[in-house]
């Protein structure tokens, strides 16, 4: 069988260059999409040392072979950077329908290098692509952009994938929007768009010519599949309540991160902004990406406040904006969502450093001489807007939270270094590592910061035996029955690192976790080897799958290594190891020592070097990455 070529489209934004190249399919086979396409290309591509808002930085859209087959959760775009958040590797994810029809077009790539001298977008219909002028459109948002670019090019059916105001004033933590709800979010890489004054990558719908190598094949896999939902409970759940609807279990364990992570308990506020509560009031419609049927997607309204065209908040914005800065209110929580999508900023990051400006002024780290006058109290949902809006525009104390919380807190010395929730100046998802420390472990050495889709979570380790979720991990050789999910001995750490490796199978081949991973397990392993075979006609097995995993993380890793981090960045924030204060959490904590023992069992079992957390030559040459060794 021969490995499909991917098709590269090359934009020099600086001398307004446009040109298309191959990458062999025997290379493709190794670097099969996401990511692991964008590492390759960076790392053959761009110096170390370059700083992430340089024209030098490159900006890399990847799609995989499989994206645009007409299967559940095949519609995920990649964008891959130096993330002017962490300093490290950028890679952040994102669904809907830009990315099958990304595909459609006939491109795996879209790689941008250099910056215009003046704003631009770039509008892809097969191979007629086109930068034109973006200065008409530079200050607005995400909606209003839309509505104009699909005005300008006659064409109501465009998909576009582009910057707010957000990126444009280089807000570290800019995410990159499509449908004006779906977004790139995390690690800033809209903000590195902005600084190449880039504002849209605009793709014609044109039809999806995807075709699959074995038709009748994955017809067979696929059947059913309404099915399947109906009868897994788990996503037929998902479905119904979204990501939320798991808010206020959290928070009943006591591990619902609330006033800046200070505790997991908010008794006074789960309910009201968790998914039951959503899908009995706001919620008008579940939307979807191209051909999944789950419709996980989240679409809410309220007259006047809330507009339905920005879509609805997941888990972790409703987290964010609600029990990390104590607000009980979710149309406050659902219209902090819709400006950060108008807005184009990262949900995680922005309630994150929200939280921490209100434990800082709570403190007498800011007063309002400060922050204009505003009183940044948990609890107090008045300001979230204004403040979200001046960080969008850089106003006020906007421009210093604008930086995260973890530059923020640098500028502001003393206790505010204290009270930055991130990793790597990535501000954390809301998933306890207290109640879940082999997440806190991949958290902590997550090559591009905290991240809670880079693993499979402890809770799955406590599951029935029996259930599918434990048949799934079985087939990763992960046998263990724990009683509950505290603890964190050797074969926690391989589960950990083992689960990293499948995740990032899935981050690689752009294929929604939801549908494709453990967690609610529409399809598992031995399906994505058949999705393999029947939709490319790569006849393949897990272990090689495991090795194109465990290739991208060493690659990240590799890059990071260039740009001088070493082991001292892989740490979790002090406060993680305090013991939890209250509520039914009250008491537990993350065992540092333990915590330190699990990092060497996890460097070794990832063939690192256990002093400086760095891949060694031995491991990048067993991953075919004797290249990058010889560069
Ligand atoms: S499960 Fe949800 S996020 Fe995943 S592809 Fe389907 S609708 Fe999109």
């Amino acid at each position: 069988m021969m490995f499909p070529e991917a098709k590269i489209l090359d934009v020099d934004l600086t001398n307004q260059k446009i040109s298309v190249r191959s990458l062999p399919g025997e290379i493709y086979r190794l670097y099969p999409g996401g990511s692991s396409l964008g590492l390759y290309l960076i790392l053959q591509e761009m110096q170390a040392g370059i700083e992430p808002f340089s024209p030098d930085n490159m900006l890399v859209f990847t799609v995989s072979p499989f994206t645009g087959l007409p299967v559940a959760g095949l519609s995920r775009v990649v964008v891959t950077t130096k993330s002017p958040l962490t300093g490290t590797i950028g890679d952040s994810q994102a669904g809907g329908f830009f990315p099958a029809y990304l595909k459609a077009n006939g491109y795996d790539a879209v790689v941008f290098k250099g910056r215009a001298a003046n704003p631009v977008y770039l509008f892809v219909n097969g191979d007629k692509v086109e930068l034109r002028p973006a200065d008409h459109l530079w200050g607005k948002v995400t909606g209003d952009a839309e509505r104009l670019i699909k005005e300008e090019l006659g064409d109501e059916g465009l998909e576009i994938a582009q910057i707010g105001p957000g990126g444009e004033n280089l807000v570290r933590y800019a995410a990159i929007m499509n449908m004006c709800n779906r977004a790139n979010g995390r690690n800033g890489t809209g903000a590195v768009m902005g600084s190449k004054n880039l504002k849209a990558l605009v793709v014609k719908k044109n039809k999806i010519a995807v075709k699959a190598f074995d038709k009748e094949g994955l017809t067979t896999l696929t059947k059913n599949v309404k099915e399947r939902i109906r009868n897994n409970e788990s996503i037929d759940g998902l479905g119904e309540f979204g990501t939320d609807g798991d808010l206020d279990g959290f928070n009943e364990l006591g591990f619902l991160p609330t006033n800046n992570w200070q505790t997991g308990w908010f008794p006074e506020g789960a309910e009201s902004i968790c998914g039951t509560t959503m899908a009995e009031t706001i919620l008008v419609k579940r939307d979807t990406c191209y051909t999944c049927p789950v419709r996980c997607k989240r679409v809410v309204e309220v007259p006047g406040k809330v507009d339905p065209f920005y879509g609805g908040p997941e888990y972790e914005t409703c987290a964010a904006f609600g029990s990390y800065c104590g607000i009980t209110d979710l149309e406050t929580v659902a219209l902090a969502n819709q400006l950060c999508n108008m807005y184009g900023i990262d949900t995680i990051s922005c309630g994150g450093t929200i939280a921490f400006a209100m434990e800082c002024f709570e403190k007498g780290l800011f007063n309002t001489d400060d922050t204009g006058g505003m009183e940044l109290k948990f609890g107090k949902g008045d300001n979230l807007a204004i403040l979200i809006e001046m960080i969008a525009k850089r106003q006020g104390i906007g421009d210093l939270l604008a930086e995260g919380s973890y530059r923020a807190a640098q500028k502001v010395g003393g206790e505010a270094l204290k009270l930055s929730i991130s990793v790597k100046g990535q501000e954390l998802p809301a998933h306890m590592p207290q109640f879940k420390p082999a997440v806190g472990l991949i958290y902590a050495v997550n090559p591009f910061g905290a991240d809670h889709q880079s693993s499979e979570h402890d809770t799955f380790l406590v599951a029935d035996p029996d259930s599918q979720e434990r048949r799934w991990l079985g087939q990763l050789g992960v046998y263990k029955q724990y009683q509950d999910t505290f603890d964190l001995d050797d074969d926690k750490v391989r589960f950990a690192f083992d689960t990293q490796c499948f995740f990032s199978i899935l981050d690689t081949l752009c294929l929604c976790q939801f549908v494709w991973g453990p967690a609610w397990e529409l399809y598992g392993p031995d399906d994505i080897i058949q999705l393999c075979k029947y939709g490319i006609g790569w006849e393949t097995s897990l272990f090689e799958l495991m090795r194109v995993g465990e290739r991208r993380i060493n690659m990240m890793r590799y890059f990071n290594a260039r740009e001088g981090f070493t082991r001292s960045d892989d740490a979790l924030p002090e406060r993680l190891f305090d013991p939890m204060p209250d509520g039914p959490s009250k008491g537990i904590t993350l065992d540092k020592e333990e915590f330190e023992q699990a990092l060497n069992t996890y460097y070794q079992f990832a063939g690192w070097d256990v002093k400086t957390g760095n891949p060694t030559e031995t491991n990048l040459r067993k991953l075919s990455l004797d290249w990058v060794v010889k560069r």
